[in-house]
């Protein structure tokens, strides 16, 4: 079957091991597998997560406080 081929060829995102058709790189800071790529989902929901830590939160306010 043609479509079985194509997700062969298609990497796999780490996080949900689906194929995937566009590729992102995930961050360093992510602490993911080195070298594999997240699909679109994962991806967003990924930098949502590492935007919206609380130790992100903390920082910033500690920050804004200093200011
Ligand atoms: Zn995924």
């Amino acid at each position: 079957m043609l479509n079985t081929k194509l997700t062969k060829n298609l990497a796999k995102c780490i996080w949900c091991k689906n194929a995937v058709v566009l590729r992102f790189k995930p961050m360093a800071q992510w602490n993911l597998a080195g070298d594999g790529y997240l699909c679109g989902d994962c991806y967003q929901k990924k930098l949502a997560e590492y935007y919206l830590t609380p130790d992100r939160r903390n920082l910033t306010k500690q920050s804004n406080r200093n200011a």
